[in-house]
């Protein structure tokens, strides 16, 4: 079950998307100190307030954002909740233990989402952290690749591959709606 050290940020898409009109929701996924509230502060553009209260992100909302993927944008809210469209599922690369949590999660989605083929990119954040190293990149890969998921190493402190991260997901969930529609 989930367990209350796991805190849950994700971003509720408020606006309509050009093409169908139905927004989409991404949860940040992982355990405390991975770099959630980072993810989603460089998501709502606060990108210089890594270690402010500035996001603190514990209101129902707490900004908007219109972001651009592939040219079609969308209106975007950060919010809490546990359920969603799609995943970002987090752990930092300096802690061990929170990869091993990633993957306990992800074994908890297959088992509250098991019909659907849900969006899951597996994140390896603290990428910048070179030398407190505890996971390797193809510990991380190899993982994703038994997960059925993308993968992804990102430093949100050198603001590496976060808009990547977010790409992709926004990516996955255009092409798995296009394959409803089709
Ligand atoms: P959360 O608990 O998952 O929301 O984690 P936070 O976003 O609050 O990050 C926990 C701590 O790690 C904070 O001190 C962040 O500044 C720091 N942090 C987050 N991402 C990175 C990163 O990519 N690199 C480094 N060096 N520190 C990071």
């Amino acid at each position: 079950s989930w367990s209350s050290s796991d805190s849950v940020i994700s971003t509720d898409s408020a606006g309509e998307t050009a093409e169908t009109g139905s927004p989409y929701r991404v949860v940040l996924l992982g355990a405390n100190g991975v770099g959630k509230t980072a993810f989603a502060s460089i998501f709502a553009g606060a990108a210089d307030s890594m270690d402010s209260d500035e996001c603190e992100l514990c209101g129902d909302e707490m900004c908007e954002k219109v972001i651009e993927v592939d040219g079609e944008s969308a209106a975007v809210t950060l919010v809490h909740a546990l359920f969603g469209d799609a995943y970002l599922l987090l752990y930092s690369i300096t802690d061990r233990a929170s990869f091993l949590r990633a993957s306990e999660l992800r074994i908890i989605l297959r088992h509250f989402r098991p019909a659907q083929h849900t969006p899951i990119i597996l994140v390896g954040n603290k990428c910048d952290l070179v030398r407190r190293r505890e996971v390797s990149v193809s510990e991380g890969r190899a993982c994703a690749a038994v997960f059925d998921c993308k993968f992804i190493e990102t430093s949100a402190a050198m603001q590496h591959n976060v808009w990547e991260a977010f790409h992709g997901i926004v990516r996955q969930l255009r092409l798995r709606r296009d394959s409803k529609e089709a």
